[in-house]
């Protein structure tokens, strides 16, 4: 361990574009339940069952309370020691922070222009995409009086501006995320890395020639094919790769 991180440390000094791509794990030291391991489910539901469409159709009452009670539980979060390092590294030229966390903790640590592959829970939108109300639009309320949410345009319900599974990314956002696998040292931190599209940029990242670097508690299916694993806990990984970085 120490030698990789010593070995990847190197390679990030020297390097003129970094590309991190982060996951649920980034968050969990701040008490932010990930979908998968420990801590997974919300009451007998797993988020594959309540993330779609087709439950939202069924049910959004359902899915709503899920979203209501996750958006309580990260309003009282705190941004952790690894989305600081990542918010002091998005001032460096070249750096780029995609995010598949839908919590918005990247942007309260200071991350600016963070790309959210799967939109964010702090924003909503109409569920019919009713003519007068914007694309998408932020809402803080915590908790909703009432479940599911009306659209304040057209009486109807809004949704979360999130991306669910079976729904595309939006592809200006997928476009530069890509264009962002085009680096010297692609870190993938705190992902099970299998939730595609987002799994696919790694691997896309390393037939461009990156360096490609995981850092997670446990090995994944993309581990055996990338360059270094770092394996622990990200909020102690990076703080010591940023200590490294600075000396
Ligand atoms: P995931 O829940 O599938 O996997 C989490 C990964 O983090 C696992 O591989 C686990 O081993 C690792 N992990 C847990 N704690 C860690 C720590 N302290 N240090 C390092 N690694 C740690 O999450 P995912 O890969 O992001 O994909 C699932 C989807 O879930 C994403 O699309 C995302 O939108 C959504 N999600 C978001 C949040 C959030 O916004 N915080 C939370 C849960 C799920």
């Amino acid at each position: 361990m120490e030698s990789a991180l010593e070995a990847v440390a190197e390679r990030l000094r020297g390097a003129a574009r970094v590309t991190a791509l982060t996951g649920a794990g980034v968050s969990a030291a701040s008490g932010v339940p990930t979908f998968r391991g420990d801590g997974g489910l919300w009451r007998t539901y797993r988020a594959s069952e309540l993330a779609t469409p087709e439950a939202f159709e069924r049910d959004p009452a359902l899915v709503w309370e899920w979203y209501d009670w996750r958006r309580q539980t990260i309003a009282a979060c705190e941004p952790n020691p690894a989305h600081r390092v990542l918010a002091r590294w998005s001032e460096r030229p070249g750096f780029t922070l995609i995010t598949q966390n839908v919590d918005g903790l990247h942007e309260r640590a200071g991350s600016r222009d963070v790309l959210r592959f799967h939109g964010s829970i702090w924003h909503v939108r109409c569920r019919d995409g009713c003519a007068a109300s914007p694309a998408s639009w932020r809402d803080d309320t915590v908790p909703y009086p009432a479940l599911p949410p009306p659209c304040p345009y057209c009486g109807g319900i809004i949704r979360p501006d999130v991306v669910w599974f079976g729904e595309t990314i939006d592809p200006d956002v997928f476009a530069r995320c890509s264009e962002a696998t085009l680096c010297d040292v692609f870190l993938a931190v705190g992902t099970s890395a299998v939730v595609f599209p987002a799994a696919g940029l790694v691997h896309e990242a390393k037939r461009r020639g990156a360096l490609t670097v995981e850092i997670n508690v446990e090995d994944t299916p993309a581990s055996p094919h990338l360059d270094a694993v770092l394996q622990g806990k990200v909020e102690d990984v990076l703080v010591e790769l940023d200590a490294r970085l600075r000396t």
